[in-house]
């Protein structure tokens, strides 16, 4: 009798919740082995390995990947935020990202000063040339705005509806003779396609060489 009762006894073997530190799958492994440091990291064998040979790419290296250099400005070719400005992730933790001219003008000058914003001398929001970019105050950035507009040249910008600046669309040219499309350089100026096509071929701004 007692020898029946033996046999039946069931050893339950006590499981540890793992969670794969490569794909994130759940899965179980007795608690013992997990115990002796034998497992518990990740659900198999090519998890593993993945992890070995998984080496992140550095944030500078994606950084400058998407990035177009014309000769004056260095365009942002990543995602472009709703306000026209560059974003950039230097991790893959959501709500980590910044924007790109910051994160350019961090790289090349060091920590932004406290309180100050990073802005253009170009004027080009996806632009992430730091020389095109200074740490300043909200301030200085309306002062330049107005330090612009006080050199009102007689045509163009001071029509009403312009929508580029002479400097732009000598910018827009170089940037067509550099094979740049005519989406590329419309989005890099915020205007539409038809408004910069007449404004490098000549049709518009024809004083401007
Ligand atoms: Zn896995
Ligand atoms: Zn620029």
């Amino acid at each position: 009798m007692a020898a029946s009762k033996r046999i039946r006894r069931t050893y339950e073997t006590k499981v540890t919740q793992c969670k794969c530190e490569h794909c994130g799958k759940k899965f179980e492994l007795p608690t013992s082995v997990v115990a002796r440091g034998k497992g518990g990291k990740f659900c198999s064998r090519s998890c593993v390995n993945f992890a070995r040979d998984y080496k992140p790419i550095p944030p500078e290296i994606r950084f400058w990947a998407k990035v177009e250099k014309t000769p004056t400005c260095w365009l942002w070719r990543g995602y472009v935020r709703p306000d026209g400005y560059g974003d950039f992730g230097q991790s893959t933790i959501p709500g980590d990202n910044e924007y790109a001219h910051r994160y350019s003008y961090r790289l090349a000058h060091g920590a932004i000063p406290d309180g100050l914003l990073v802005l253009h001398h170009c004027d080009v929001r996806n632009c992430v040339n730091p020389k095109h970019l200074y740490a300043g105050t909200a301030k200085q950035n309306t002062g330049d705005m107005f330090a612009r507009n006080r050199a009102k040249p007689p045509r163009g910008e001071s029509h009403f509806c312009a929508k580029l600046k002479a400097a732009d669309v000598r910018r827009a040219r170089e940037m067509r003779r550099n094979g740049m499309y005519w989406r590329e350089i419309a989005e890099a100026f915020s205007v539409n396609e038809a408004t910069t096509r007449r404004a490098v071929t000549g049709k518009s701004w024809s004083w401007v060489t």
